[in-house]
């Protein structure tokens, strides 16, 4: 299914953490794995993580294998998706007749699904916060289950909310380069940059370690020990120091070309 196909199909029902609905997901339901073919999972920095580390594979190895590039047509700023595979329901790499074989590392889309999440920080005037929907596609069963949820307890029994805080930086970026004036382009290299921040986290280590890295952007002795020794904390590291070296527009220089 596109992306647009499955706008489509979202109900414009806005609903906040403490909305209610009647859900539950289990191998007994009728539509068992049907969610997990012919769909589009845009890939976070941390899903990348969890599954790279899940397949004992690197960064760079898992995003050949397993992921396709796009640019984010609102933002121009690339994005991974999961690379599907080729047989006739374009499923899953990782789904089997019994289920999710990577379940307990599976991205947040998946987390999230029955629901999308949206923001519209971009807009002036808006709230930040985020708002939640239903992707309602007639397969999913689940709705007819009986188990009783506010949004908030879906996202914490899911993991979400622990995704959502690593990812927060990225998904700002994202957010907030939609409301950039629309002649303020990042450059190719800058977007490398971007990428490899975001989706290459062992190209990214090296980037920071095996070079003068330190020597222009100087940190505490604790931060650069903390990074070194924990993936999660070199992501968020490496996304706040994209955010302030390309996209602060207090800088002169945000969408131009940079030395770095
Ligand atoms: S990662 Fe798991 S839950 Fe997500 S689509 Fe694939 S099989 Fe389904
Ligand atoms: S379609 Fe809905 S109920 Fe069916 S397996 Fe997927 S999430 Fe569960």
């Amino acid at each position: 299914m596109s992306i647009s196909d499955a706008m489509a199909k979202i109900q414009p029902v806005r609903l906040g953490p403490d909305s209610r609905f009647t859900f539950e997901c289990h191998k007994g339901v009728s539509c068992f794995t049907q969610c997990c073919r012919g769909i589009n999972i845009i890939l976070t920095p941390y899903d990348i993580i969890r599954l790279k580390n899940r397949l004992e594979l690197d960064s760079e190895q898992f995003l050949a294998i397993y992921t396709k590039l796009e640019l984010l047509e609102k933002t121009d700023l690339p994005v991974v998706t999961l690379k599907l595979l080729d047989d006739e329901r374009n499923s899953c790499p990782f789904v089997r007749d019994e289920g999710c074989i990577i379940y307990s590392d599976r991205p947040s889309s998946c987390r999230y699904y029955p629901m999308g999440v949206g923001s519209l920080a971009h807009k002036e005037g808006a709230d930040d916060k985020d708002f939640y929907f239903f992707v309602n596609e007639p397969h999913c069963k689940g709705f007819e289950e009986k188990k009783e949820w506010t949004v908030l307890d879906w996202r914490v029994d899911q993991g979400v909310d622990v995704h959502d805080e690593i990812n927060a930086e990225w998904t700002d970026l994202l957010v907030r380069k939609r409301s950039f004036p629309s002649h303020i382009r990042l450059t190719e290299k800058s977007k490398r940059m971007f990428f490899m921040a975001s989706y290459n986290i062992d190209q990214f280590r090296r980037f920071v370690f095996d070079s003068s890295f330190f020597k222009r952007y100087p940190a505490p002795d604790e931060v650069v020990e903390k990074i070194r020794n924990d993936e999660v904390e070199l992501l968020k590291f490496g996304l706040a120091w994209i955010k302030s070296t390309l996209f602060d527009p207090s800088r002169a220089g945000a969408g131009d070309p940079r030395n770095l």
